[in-house]
């Protein structure tokens, strides 16, 4: 017994040690990639589910590293967060964001507005509005970016997001509910939060034609914000089945590898021009 437990034991250390070299390498690189411009955004649309006009474009960060190759987010914002490192990544998202919405106005094509997603780290510092303002200030005015926060962030010290929220709206700034449904809001205060918008998580989207409880999940998240006045994303659309049902249930916008996955710059501005000329 003691010599089985014992061993597994050691096996365990020998995975969580493995698993900790492999964090500090990528946690030593992840400091440089910065000034070595290794971080790129890809920009996927979102559209009116029953047109498919499109309404705007997410920006999701993706880390081009010569030691890891292409590293999708979640094995790399969970460091930048823990070192604190995301709040300049966070700014440099929001200057690359802002360059690309220029560009395409110089480029004189159709300029969907750009959301970028919001670390908690990011939103708990007590200059996060402040930050913001700034680069915001350091753009064109004309350059429109919104802003994802997840629910579980927003509920979290959920009055001081209601105070912040509140202030980058007075900014000219959309909010959306990122991975709504994966939290335990209390409606008390998603009321109160002046949000825009509400991004119905993949997970309720891609099991509801199987579920029944998942879609009238789906279908009471769609009544419950349109009574508050929000528009309604559903994230991860991957069927036309699904678009179909989404529609039916009055959602307004969807997102997923239906209509596009997420691709970079240069192809989301031939994407927009393709549209235009259709
Ligand atoms: P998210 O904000 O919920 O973004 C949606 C994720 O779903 C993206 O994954 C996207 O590529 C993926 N997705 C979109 N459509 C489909 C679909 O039809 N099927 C499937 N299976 N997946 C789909 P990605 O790009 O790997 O990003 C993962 C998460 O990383 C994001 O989830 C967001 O929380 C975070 N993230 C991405 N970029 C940033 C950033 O610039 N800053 C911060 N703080 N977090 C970011
Ligand atoms: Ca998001
Ligand atoms: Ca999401
Ligand atoms: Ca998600």
């Amino acid at each position: 017994e003691a010599k089985i437990s014992g061993d597994r034991y050691l096996f365990y250390t020998k995975q969580m040690s493995d698993r900790v070299t492999e964090t500090l390498a990528l946690e030593s690189s992840l400091r440089t990639a910065l000034e070595r411009n290794e971080f790129v955004l890809h920009y996927q649309p979102k559209v009116d589910i029953c047109n498919r006009q499109l309404e705007g474009v997410e920006a999701l960060i993706r880390w081009n590293s010569p030691q890891f190759g292409l590293v999708p987010p979640l094995k790399f914002i969970p460091l930048l967060e823990e070192t604190g490192l995301i709040v300049e990544v966070g700014s440099w998202v929001w200057r690359r964001a802002s360059r690309d919405y220029a560009d395409w106005l110089a480029q004189g094509v159709f300029a969907p507005r750009i959301a970028v997603n919001m670390s908690v780290v990011q939103l708990r510092r007590h200059d996060f509005v402040s930050t913001i303002a700034a680069l915001q200030k350091s753009t064109e005015e004309s350059v429109e970016i919104d802003i994802e926060i997840t629910e579980s962030t927003a509920m979290d010290e959920v009055a001081d997001s209601i105070e912040k929220l509140h202030e980058l709206y007075a900014l000219g700034i959309n909010i959306a509910i990122d991975d709504f449904g994966t939290g335990y809001s209390s409606l008390a205060y998603l009321a109160k939060l002046p949000a825009h918008v509400l991004k119905i998580d993949r997970s309720f989207i891609s099991t509801m034609l199987e579920d029944p409880d998942k879609m009238s999940l789906v279908s009471t998240m769609i009544s419950l914000a349109h009574s508050m006045h929000m528009k309604v994303v559903a994230e991860g659309v991957e069927t036309q089945d699904q678009a179909n049902m989404l529609r039916l249930l009055r959602c307004d916008q969807m997102q997923g590898y239906l209509v596009a996955k997420p691709m970079p710059f240069e192809q989301m501005t031939a994407y927009i021009r393709n549209r235009e000329l259709n």
